[in-house]
C-alpha cells in the first residue's frame, strides 16, 4: 500500500510505497523537543521508498552513539518530518503525525524510557527499551 504525507502547509510532501520496518514510540530527549514534550511517534521505513516533492531544512546533531542524526522539518510551518542516522543508512524515519492517513498505523515499541518524564503513561502492551536498542 502507499501512503503519502507532508508538512502542515504542504510545502513540503511525500509519498512512501512500503510497509513500516516499525512503529516506534520515542521518549528520547530531541524527541520532547520535536513533539513538543510528549513522546514522538515514529515509522522506520526503507529509504529508496520514500519520495519527497519540496525541500526540507534540516537540523544535524550527534547522537549518544556517536552516529551522525539529520532531521529535515518545513522552513515554512516548522513541521518535524523526517529522521536520518549515519548508522542506518538503508532505512529513515517517518514522523506518524505527518502521514495523511495514520490509521492503519500501530506502536508496538516504546524506548528511551528512562528518558521520560514521571507522568509518563508506558503502556505494558508495548515492548519498551529503557534506551536506544541494540
Ligand atoms: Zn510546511
Ligand atoms: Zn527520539
Amino acid at each position: 500500500m502507499t501512503r503519502t504525507g507532508g508538512c502542515r502547509c504542504g510545502s513540503i510532501r511525500y509519498t512512501l510505497a512500503a510497509e513500516p520496518l516499525a512503529t516506534r514510540l520515542c521518549w528520547c530527549r530531541d524527541c520532547q523537543y520535536w513533539a513538543l514534550g510528549n513522546a514522538a511517534v515514529n515509522i522506520m521505513v526503507p529509504r529508496a521508498a520514500v519520495t519527497v516533492a519540496g525541500t526540507p531544512r534540516h537540523f544535524d546533531s550527534q547522537a549518544d552513539s556517536g552516529n551522525r542524526m539529520r532531521r529535515s522539518f518545513c522552513a515554512d510551518c516548522g513541521t518535524q518530518l523526517f529522521s536520518e542516522s549515519s548508522g542506518n543508512l538503508a532505512n529513515m524515519v517517518i514522523r506518524v503525525g505527518t502521514l495523511d492517513d495514520a490509521s492503519g498505523i500501530t506502536p508496538t515499541v516504546v524506548i528511551w524510557t528512562a528518558s521520560a518524564p514521571a507522568w509518563a503513561h508506558i503502556d505494558p502492551a508495548l515492548q519498551a527499551f529503557p534506551a536506544q536498542p541494540g
